[in-house]
């Protein structure tokens, strides 16, 4: 669709720097690698020149479902048994020790991604990558990407499809989620505690959370694990204290990673967080439904029926978007999944139990990997995907320090899903925006904040 201004390139500079100076003017920013916890410089985030035509169909497709998946994952959440079977394995994942807590109310925010698979007789189906819910990012800046891909089209002389750019406000509907369920915890003195890294490179896409609480008269603190270990205690009813403010919701934007938990004290103060009536966003059970080993047990024939009994539309509706997935359990199901990696290592993905992307294994890693698993059981602790096919389209990727030019690229459509459960009841069910990355075909794997991927936006033809 960009076709000529891409061939021209003069006009993509002279674009490039109206496109960042207009990511700057609409606070689509990020702290800098050199300084990460200082606002004295900041660059935008990086993101595509142009946005990126999706299908109308299969965008709606995805947003239709994450509604349906937030109930899977509550589901899920809820099922110790599942959990316990699903990752206790053999294996070197971490196993669900704090799963029998009480049942309390529940936030979830996630982020269920997708790619668009093109199969070789032309049809164009949604697949899962996978779900997020734990720390899905970026909710805050895809709120101000549509006025940036609005004004480039502008001035590249597309006005059609300027007008065309989707709004998208995910921010507005993770703070509504966030201020519900403090509404719930029922203190107006309480606060809402975001757990955060101590590099802070993405903190303005928490900012504008943040800031949506704050003018709904919601006081927000910002800590690391080690600050709640030093000053974090629970009273005799469970409250959470830190700081001696009361935490009416821990939202975890750290915790996902394994190098996230320093040492002891990170474990005892997740533990602590757990024990505690402050409702946590998302608790152990909805962290750990959303690993890929769960992804994996939910694909295998019959188990989606479990979740959803009497509801075959909705296990269509899921099941549509599933790839193939298959266990490296040990036994013959794990042999056959061996067997048939090594035969075609290029149309699979190799994923270990982690997040935050960078950590997947392709086509010769593959069989490097499973040479060396050979009958050790560390295999379990990774399960193997087909590999999603999309077509490459061409863009401009804008990043500091990198040539603008236009380079063949892979899109990755994320929808966001909020829902609070009180007890058994449902208070609210919804999928409040979308986020499209983009990063070069030539990169296997890897998201924004990993340095691959960048900010997009639909076009929907
Ligand atoms: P993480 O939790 O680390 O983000 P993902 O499952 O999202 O793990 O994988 C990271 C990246 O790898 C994705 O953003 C995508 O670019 C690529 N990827 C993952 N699974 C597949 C797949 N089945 N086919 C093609 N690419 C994939
Ligand atoms: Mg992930
Ligand atoms: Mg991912």
């Amino acid at each position: 669709m960009w076709g000529d201004v891409l061939k021209d390139e003069n006009l993509i500079g002279d674009l490039e720097e109206i496109a960042k100076d207009t990511a700057l003017l609409h606070g689509v920013l990020m702290r800098t690698k050199e300084t990460p916890n200082s606002p004295e410089v900041v660059s935008y985030a990086p993101f595509t020149l142009f946005p990126t035509t999706v299908p109308k169909a299969v965008f709606h497709e995805a947003m239709a479902v994450q509604t349906q998946f937030n109930m899977l994952v509550d589901r899920v959440s809820q099922d110790p048994g599942f959990l316990e079977q699903t990752l206790a394995s053999p294996s070197p994942t971490p196993t669900p020790k704090f799963i029998n807590q009480m049942v309390l109310n529940v936030l979830g925010l996630n982020r269920s991604d997708y790619m668009l698979d093109h199969s070789p007789d032309g049809r164009t189906s949604l697949k899962q990558i996978e779900i997020n819910t734990i720390a899905a990012s970026f909710g805050g800046l895809a709120s101000h990407t549509p006025d940036v891909h609005r004004h480039i089209l502008k001035v590249a002389n597309f006005p059609e499809e300027s007008s065309c750019i989707l709004d998208n406000n995910p921010a507005a509907g993770l703070a509504r989620a966030l201020a519900t369920a403090w509404e719930l915890y029922g203190s107006k003195r309480a606060v809402v505690m975001f757990l955060v890294e101590s590099v802070q490179r993405n903190i303005y896409d928490h900012r504008y959370v943040e800031n949506e609480l704050w003018k709904r008269k919601i006081t927000v603190i910002r800590r690391q694990f080690e600050d709640v270990f030093r000053t974090g205690s629970l009273d005799e009813d469970k409250r959470l204290f830190v700081d001696k403010h009361e935490v009416a919701i821990v939202y975890f934007r750290n915790g996902y990673m394994p190098q996230n938990y320093t040492s002891e004290e990170s474990w005892a103060t997740r533990l602590m967080m757990e024990r505690s009536k402050a409702v946590k966003c998302p608790n152990i059970s909805t962290h750990l439904a959303g690993t890929k080993k769960v992804q994996q047990e939910l694909a295998r024939p019959g188990v989606l029926e479990r979740f959803f009994p009497g509801q075959p539309e909705t296990v269509v509706q899921i099941r549509n978007t599933f790839a193939g997935l298959y266990t490296l359990d040990m036994g013959e199901e794990g042999d056959k999944t061996v067997a048939m990696a090594l035969a075609n290592p290029d149309q699979y993905v190799l994923k270990p139990q982690r997040e935050g992307g960078g950590n997947n294994l392709y086509g010769a890693e593959i069989c490097e990997v499973l040479e060396k698993l050979r009958g050790s059981t560390e295999r379990t602790a990774y399960i193997l995907m087909d590999k999603i096919q999309p077509v490459p389209l061409q863009n401009v990727l804008l990043r500091p320090g990198v040539p603008p030019r236009p380079i063949a690229c892979l899109s990755e459509l994320g929808t966001f899903g909020t829902y609070l459960r009180k007890g058994s009841e449902l208070v609210f069910n919804e999928c409040v925006g979308h986020l499209l990355r983009t990063k070069s075909a030539e990169h296997a794997d890897g998201g924004v904040a990993a340095g691959v991927a960048v900010l997009d936006n639909p076009l929907l033809v």
